[in-house]
């Protein structure tokens, strides 16, 4: 019997970029084995026991499994397979009674939020929840543009913004609270901006500081929602575990080209993100959002949503995503609300958790973004000594890592290609007695690729292109990308 087995963006280059595959078989695990048997670059996802890697999960029919399941499939049925990128009782408002009748709305408030007076569902009482509430958007990239839009038009009463960074003219494609005007400038002072042109009556507060273990419970501890716009996940670990250690309810969205989830994780009544990625990809394996590119209206679909969401736990009412992920393929308009569950041995969250306070837990380690350690197990080259070895005609092999269509940005001229899920069973390509050089982006997953051929026996010397093509752009390539 034939199964539809949907593979989600960041995962489809183990599968020859597919999309949806077809696989024979009449249970999970056969299908997952079958899976590895024909696409061998699959088995990147899987441990030696055949279980699958802890970022990964399998859905069949919108409910998790395990992927030793021997639970039989029907014709028809659809498998998933998930990665990190990373309920359903009508909920009570997060703001209470007390809250609520402190505030008043003014005859301007009554005019301008008229729409939602309209609605049964929020009406005054409503509309009083939303100007008491207090709503914290940690990332004003392309996910916090509309959050603070949709929030700031809607009357939330008091918004935090938390960034620190710079806007770019390549931010402008898709985040759209900022403006040509505004490149070079901090994103929270544009975002202010923004915030006062809709709504000057919204109190702003501005956190313009980089999320750490120490200043993150000060900086969340005064708000009801947690909105999380972040795009890595360090940041991603960091706000859930605060979060749940002070009982915050955090509106979760991440996406992917042309590919979105979003989810409420509120660790008092259901899952939290740790129950549901249990650890984050290694560093370099899942190309990021800034490495995979994104189609331009996505965010303004997943961040609309997520302010949709955030409303909904404020007047309190329709069903939330808490315990449900909303997974949305706007490539194929394929769409699910895939079942979560708390994961009761969870190390923030669940009956025993061994993550009491977060100042122990060391963030960067586990994400693999211990700098010092990759330096010492893996050679790097500078951009300026590799100039230099390609003009004398040093004999050397440059393998380029990257993703086709990065490449096609850039190409790096006398490269070979060879991802790294072919590395290992294409090693005879590389010749032992010469150097070789490994390019990527940014110079991290050309340290995956040196690692993944040492663990495959290889033994010639590598180099890693420090900092990545990135690095190098002013050097090696000419301002119209042409070679030296
Ligand atoms: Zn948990």
């Amino acid at each position: 019997m034939q199964i539809s087995v949907y593979v989600s963006a960041t995962l489809r280059t183990f599968v020859n970029r597919k999309a949806k595959i077809e696989i024979e078989g009449n249970n999970v695990r056969k299908i997952l084995e079958r899976l590895q048997d024909e696409y061998p670059e699959s088995k990147a996802l899987f441990e030696e026991d055949g279980t699958l890697k802890p970022f990964v999960s399998v859905y069949l029919n919108e409910e998790r499994v395990s992927e030793q399941s021997e639970t039989s499939v029907q014709e028809g049925d659809q498998i998933l397979l998930l990665p990190a990128i990373a309920g359903g009782a009508p909920a009570e408002s997060v703001i209470s009674d007390e809250r609520r009748k402190q505030v008043a709305l003014d005859d301007s408030e009554i005019e301008r939020f008229n729409k939602h007076l309209m609605l049964r569902e929020i009406g005054v009482k409503g509309q009083k929840r939303i100007k008491a509430a207090k709503v914290l958007i940690i990332g004003l990239g392309s996910l916090g543009s509309p959050v603070v839009q949709y929030l700031a038009a809607a009357g939330v009463g008091t918004i935090g913004i938390a960034d620190f960074d710079e806007v770019s003219l390549g931010n402008l494609q898709s985040q759209v609270i900022h403006g040509t005007r505004d490149v070079h400038r901090p994103k929270i002072a544009s975002a202010r901006d923004s915030i006062k042109a809709i709504n000057p009556k919204i109190k702003i507060e501005t956190h313009n500081e980089k999320l750490e273990v120490d200043n993150i419970a000060d900086i969340i501890e005064d708000y009801d929602i947690i909105v999380d716009c972040t795009d890595n996940y360090k940041s991603r670990y960091l706000i859930n575990d605060a979060c749940v250690l002070l009982e915050k309810p955090v509106v979760f969205g991440a996406m992917y080209q042309f590919e979105g989830q979003v989810s409420v994780f509120d660790a008092k009544s259901g899952p939290c993100f740790r129950c549901q990625f249990p650890a984050p990809p290694p560093s370099g394996l899942v190309p990021t959002c800034a490495e995979g590119g994104v189609i331009s209206p996505l965010p303004g679909i997943i961040g609309s949503i997520q302010a949709n969401e955030v409303l909904k736990l404020i007047i309190g009412g329709g069903e939330s995503l808490a315990g449900k992920m909303l997974v949305v393929d706007t490539w194929n308009n394929h769409s699910s609300v895939l079942r979560i569950h708390k994961n009761d041995n969870c190390p923030i969250c669940g009956k025993n958790p061994s993550i009491t306070e977060i100042e122990t837990f060391d963030y960067e380690d586990f994400c693999g973004l211990k700098q010092e350690e990759n330096e010492l197990l893996v050679e790097a080259i500078e951009a300026e000594e590799l100039a230099a070895r390609i003009e004398k005609g040093d004999p050397l092999t440059i393998v380029d890592v990257r993703e086709p269509h990065e490449r096609a940005i850039q190409r790096f001229p006398n490269a070979i290609v060879i991802p790294i899920g072919q590395l290992a069973r294409r090693q005879k390509e590389l010749d032992p007695d010469v150097d070789t050089i490994f390019i990527c982006r940014e110079g991290k997953r050309s340290i995956l690729a040196i690692n993944t051929l040492r663990e495959a026996g290889y033994k010639g010397p590598m180099y890693s292109l420090k900092g990545g093509i990135e690095s190098a752009k002013n050097i090696i390539f000419s301002n119209e990308g042409a070679w030296l």
